[in-house]
């Protein structure tokens, strides 16, 4: 009897879904359909075997052919739930949640399969023997046909229209396994003897098992934990249903430099360990050294959390010690996307523990805009520079400014640096932006306005993250070459955490500079820890006096003393100085007596767009 390739079949599948039963399990809804397709397909094998023994019994024998007829009719009815359940497999995870035409678009393929059940069902069915060639016709037949090839088709054309949402080896695999059970419906359609579509079937339920449905993905192979793959897949699975949880992450610091390999081994498996023992919940290991478990409430997670910060502090032969990144509720997220960004920047929190809380999500979407901001404004070139002028007290004349950059909005409104510095300091995003300040300033420069009205030199803001990458130099050479600009006329302003970070590198930089004829001055002198140590070491020039410090020379009697006692000593190296914050005639004159060599302030002007600039320089000059 021609059943050789359906028993084939039979062993291939029944292997795959022994596999996959063993497995452990993540509660995924592509996990459940992929289960519900290896079903059907089982089921669909042991029908196509029995129809073609009974079609042989009814016709050679004379069995029932009522019988006989029913199991052809189940078998066809199985195919096609075969493919209805591949189509869900296919697209439950693709179409958006929260579309109306998408619910709609699952609502009539599930009409269409159970009417086409129906139909089936009630319509006529033949069957027929020729030697090898056994196989069924009619009305109910072709039902059956069309309905297979629509959801054939559908599969693909879902897999085509998402192509871009899903990665590569999921595309391929999808179209693998629909283009095999097209071709071995084609041949079985040429040849009727080879029963070919069974096999094809179940072939196709190999290449996704072992392409998107492959333990070791979501298997850490050294804990036995679930990977940061099976995370990010259960985690979408929880906001695209709308299921809330909550989260429990802990991460391992190790308080010495060098870790001995066979110590780490031992902290990272005593930690997973640890959470398996707690319960029943799915463990993930989601870096070298950061663990997590979710929850499916709060109540749980707390009890489990205090749990394992008590087994924690009981481990005392291994030098480490634990962060937490507490999330009560998944729901103050917006979706997957905003808590994967959630868990990148807080897990890197220094913090002991952090507890997840709506503030710390507003304030991520707060710097998430701030970045999208800076991209916007390089990208649109709304990034400005204004100009704000030093008196020069000995030559009573505007011969420096300093230049601060400005975010221009779309309506014109500008955003002023203090909104959105730190942020580009913290994301790296400084320097592309400090990059672009610079040009700016030299395309001022290389037009020559500003010197004709007595301009001698700009100073330009330098942040310590731009110091921390190994070429910082370069990009100031460039733009000098290229807008013919005199290293004489820039002067470059550095903070005292600037030189706090890597001073090495940074000294190597900042000599390289100063061989070229660029200056340095200190900026925010008087605020945080001033040490001694960076103006002696330094090659700077000129100290600039932050706002706080001059502004507590006038309110402030110990302060006063400290003023005078540094400008004195400043002098006394040979450095200038430069007293920020002058806001009132009466400040500027203190200042003026008390011999500082530059005065910057709103009292002669606050920073200027360009034009306005040079024509303050213009009439003052
Ligand atoms: P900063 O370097 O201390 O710059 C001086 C700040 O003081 C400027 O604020 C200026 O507008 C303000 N200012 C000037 N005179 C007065 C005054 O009389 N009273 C008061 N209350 N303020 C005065 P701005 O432009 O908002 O810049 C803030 C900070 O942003 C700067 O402080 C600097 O640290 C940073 N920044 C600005 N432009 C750049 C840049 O291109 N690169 C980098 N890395 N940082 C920049
Ligand atoms: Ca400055
Ligand atoms: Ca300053």
């Amino acid at each position: 009897m021609n059943i050789e390739l359906q028993c084939c079949a039979l062993f291939i599948i029944f292997t795959i879904t022994v596999m996959f039963l063993r497995e452990k399990k993540l509660d995924l809804m592509n996990r459940k359909l992929f289960f519900r397709a290896i079903c059907a397909c089982v089921a669909c094998l042991i029908f196509d075997i029995l129809s073609v023994i009974l079609i042989n019994m009814s016709i050679l024998k004379g069995f029932s052919p009522i019988i006989t007829s029913l199991v052809c009719k189940i078998y066809i009815m199985l195919l096609v739930m075969q493919g209805y359940f591949g189509y869900m497999y296919a697209s439950t995870s693709l179409l958006p949640q929260d579309k109306k035409w998408a619910k709609n678009v699952t609502i009539i393929s599930h009409v269409i399969f159970a009417a086409g059940e129906v139909l089936m069902l009630a319509l006529p069915i033949g069957y027929e023997v020729h030697g090898r060639e056994v196989y069924s016709y009619g009305p109910s037949t072709t039902v059956a046909y069309a309905l297979a090839a629509i959801y054939v088709m559908a599969t693909i054309i879902t897999t085509l229209a998402y192509r871009k949402s899903m990665p590569g080896r999921r595309f391929v695999a999808m179209l693998l396994w629909q283009g095999l059970w097209l071709l071995a419906a084609a041949i079985q359609f040429a040849v009727p003897k080879v029963l070919l579509v069974g096999f094809a079937s179940a072939f196709g339920m190999v290449i996704l098992y072992i392409q998107l449905e492959n333990p070791s993905e979501y298997i850490d192979a050294s804990t036995g934990l679930f990977t940061t793959n099976a995370l990010s897949a259960y985690v979408r699975d929880k906001y695209r249903f709308g299921k809330s949880f909550s989260m429990f992450t802990a991460k391992i610091h190790y308080l010495t430099n060098f870790v001995d390999y066979s110590m780490e081994q031992a902290a990272v498996m005593r930690t997973a360990r640890a959470l398996v023992a707690l319960g029943p919940e799915p463990a993930f290991r989601i870096d070298d050294d950061t663990f997590c478990v979710l929850y499916d409430d709060k109540e749980r997670m707390l009890e489990r959390a205090a749990n394992i910060k008590m087994q924690k502090d009981n481990v005392t032969d291994i030098p480490a010690k634990g962060t937490y990144l507490l999330i009560p509720d998944s729901l103050i997220m917006s979706g997957s996307d905003e808590f994967f960004r959630f868990l990148h920047t807080y897990l890197e929190s220094e913090q002991e523990i952090v507890v997840a809380s709506v503030e710390l999500v507003q304030k991520l979407r707060r710097t998430n805009k701030t970045k999208e901001l800076i991209n916007d404004a390089l990208a649109e070139d709304r990034v400005e520079v204004f100009y704000q002028p030093f008196y020069n007290v000995k030559e009573s004349r505007f011969n420096v400014a300093e230049a601060l950059v400005r975010i221009r909005n779309k309506d014109g409104s500008l955003v002023p640096p203090g909104e959105f510095i730190p942020v580009a300091e913290e994301s790296g995003q400084i320097i592309p932006l400090g990059i672009r300040v610079f040009e700016k300033v030299c395309q001022t420069l290389s037009r020559g306005e500003v010197q004709k009205y007595g301009l001698e030199q700009i100073e330009v803001n330098i942040s310590a993250a731009q110091f921390d990458y190994e070429n910082p130099a370069k990009f100031v050479f460039d733009y000098m070459e290229q807008y013919n600009v005199d290293p004489g006329w820039i002067n470059l302003e550095i903070t005292e955490t600037a030189a706090a970070r890597n001073s090495e590198l940074m000294l190597k930089n900042m000599n390289r500079l100063i061989d070229e004829g660029i200056t340095f001055s200190l900026d925010d002198f008087g605020t945080g820890r001033s040490n001694i140590d960076y103006f002696v070491h330094m090659p700077v020039g000129i100290i600039k006096f932050d706002h706080s410090f001059t502004k507590g020379f006038f309110e402030n009697e110990k302060t006063k003393h400290i003023l005078t006692g540094m400008m004195d000593i400043l002098h006394k190296m040979g450095m200038s100085i430069v007293a920020e914050g002058i806001e009132t005639e009466e400040q500027e004159k203190v200042m003026e007596d008390m011999g500082v060599e530059y005065i910057q302030g709103y009292y002669f002007a606050r920073p200027l767009p360009e034009d306005e600039f040079i024509s303050f320089l213009a009439v003052r000059n």
